[in-house]
């Protein structure tokens, strides 16, 4: 199986790589040097020092505190939103797109969804406004928990590294 080196997959997270060496990634299985070598690029462009654990999202992680060992969910300015397992959600600035006007920002006019059956809920990391996630529920629906990793599996079984310590 081809591996591929750090400055490759480096340049595949900042959207650089030549597109034969991204076609040929695309069409073969990942080897197994692939997430350490994601994380180690992600990492790199980091300003702080807590271990990131699994990317959430372009801009959010599970992190491994460098100090406590603790896992938080971290914005990649640095604002903490919260323990792993919570819903980050509920510490995010959220922005509800409940009204006509609103939805005028995002669709034409006339193309909107009706706000009686369907708003859109924003929510932002209240240090640097990022945009971390879009939910687009009926309007009584509780905050969406996006899902629970298991990492332990996820580490042990998928990419087979040492899950990180983990203090709770
Ligand atoms: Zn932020």
């Amino acid at each position: 199986m081809t591996t591929y080196t750090q400055e490759q997959v480096s340049k595949l997270v900042d959207g650089t790589l030549d597109w034969e060496t991204t076609l040929r990634m695309l069409s073969m299985p990942k080897d197994t040097a692939r997430f350490s070598q994601y994380l180690a690029a992600l990492q790199q462009r980091l300003n702080w020092a807590d271990r990131i654990v699994l990317p959430l999202g372009p801009h959010l992680y599970i992190v491994q505190k460098a100090d406590s060992r603790k896992w938080v969910t971290k914005c990649d300015c640095g604002h903490e939103f919260c323990g792993w397992r919570s819903n980050w959600k509920l510490d995010a600035l959220v922005y509800v797109r409940d009204t006509e006007d609103a939805m005028a920002e995002v669709y034409p006019k006339l193309m909107a969804p009706d706000t009686q059956w369907q708003v859109y809920r924003e929510y932002y990391c209240p240090q640097c406004g990022t945009l971390h996630d879009v939910e687009a529920p009926t309007p009584w629906y509780p905050v969406i928990h996006d899902f629970e990793p298991d990492i332990d599996t996820f580490y042990s079984e998928w990419v087979n590294l040492p899950v990180p310590e983990r203090v709770d």
